[in-house]
């Protein structure tokens, strides 16, 4: 075998970048906080700054866990955990409001390496959606639970019951309040803020999970693509793994997040390509949002068609990017 010939061959086996492998030891981190209308004229410094630290503070959770050897599946679970707590977002604490009043939650995750996943969808009592798609994912034979069924699995399981108050918090109810005065503007994307991570591991595996209130004023159980694995998350190691957020209908359709990984798989294209040719569908079709996106080997993408998108990304070698508008 001529020498160069070897070389690639032995680089290959070491995923030597560009081969498309994964390096041992190298890992990183991606998270959106809901992609919508933004702009700075419409956000407060103050407000802007909130943002900002609660994302720096999600990427710093999921690179320590990432760091000290834990799984990509954990680092997603503890960062989604943490801004489901935090109530700037659109999910757990301060999730938006049904047009009954109330919230019902959605979520999913997907490990890259087994292809499986877990879900929850219109839940109103569970308060950290992700664990209980974890649960899902870990502990039963299915893949979605939905409703009162879901509540008594992740009953059954001890994770933490909450009562529907819990969620509510005053913006939320004020903003909830004057949509109702204008109620001819039925459920629209008022509110972002779902939020997702994806992430690779140091063992080379990533994994997605998706969390989110759904739309503002939502009516009769609506259920966006969030929960539905393909179309708001998705991951498989031979791919990518994907998290979406935006108008939840057209994601659906559209299938977008196994989409992306479609591209990679039946036309060879890298994640950049795949990311664009998909948002690029998505925007012809009329949808709006975006998705957060990575491969094997750390290559990660945050594309979408709205002025704005709270995103962020860290990776092991220090590199690290937080932003919430186009221009940025
Ligand atoms: N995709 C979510 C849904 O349609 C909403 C969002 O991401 O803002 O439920």
């Amino acid at each position: 075998m001529p020498k160069i010939v070897l070389l690639i061959f032995v680089l290959y086996l070491l995923g030597y970048p560009g081969t498309g492998q994964n390096i041992p030891g190298k890992y990183a981190l991606a998270i959106h906080g809901g992609a919508g209308v933004m702009s700075r004229e419409r956000m407060s410094e103050d407000m802007q700054k909130r943002y900002i630290d609660k994302l720096d503070k999600a990427l710093r959770i999921g690179d320590s866990v990432l760091k000290t050897g834990g799984t990509s599946r954990e680092a997603v679970v503890s960062v989604i955990t943490y801004l489901e707590d935090c109530p700037l977002f659109n999910a757990g604490k301060g999730a938006v409001l049904t047009s009954e009043g109330r919230t019902e939650l959605d979520a999913s995750i997907m490990d890259g390496e087994t292809r499986n996943a877990g879900a929850i969808a219109g839940v109103t009592d569970i308060k950290n959606p992700i664990q209980a798609a974890l649960k899902v994912m870990e502990e039963s034979e299915h893949v979605m639970l939905s409703g009162d069924g879901a509540s008594e699995f992740a009953r059954s399981k001890g994770l933490t019951m909450v009562k529907n108050s819990y969620f509510k918090t005053r913006e939320r109810l004020d903003s909830f309040q004057n949509l109702k005065k204008r109620e001819k503007e039925q459920a629209r994307i008022d509110k972002h803020g779902t939020v997702g991570c994806v992430a690779l591991d140091s063992d080379g595996n990533i994994c997605a999970g998706t969390s989110t209130g759904g739309m503002m004023n939502k009516k009769f159980g609506r259920i966006g693509d969030s929960p539905i694995i393909g179309a708001g998350t998705w991951a498989d190691n031979q791919t990518c793994a994907v998290s979406c957020t935006g108008h939840g209908e057209y994601f659906i359709r559209l299938t977008v997040a196994r989409d992306i990984a479609a591209h990679m798989e039946y036309k060879n294209q890298i994640l950049r390509d795949a990311g664009n040719a998909v948002l690029e569908k998505l925007t012809l079709a009329g949808g709006t949002g975006g998705f957060i996106a990575i491969d094997k080997s750390g290559n990660i993408i945050m594309p979408f068609n709205t002025s704005g998108m709270f995103r962020g990304y860290v990776k092991s070698d220090g590199e690290k990017e937080i932003a919430i508008f186009r221009e940025e």
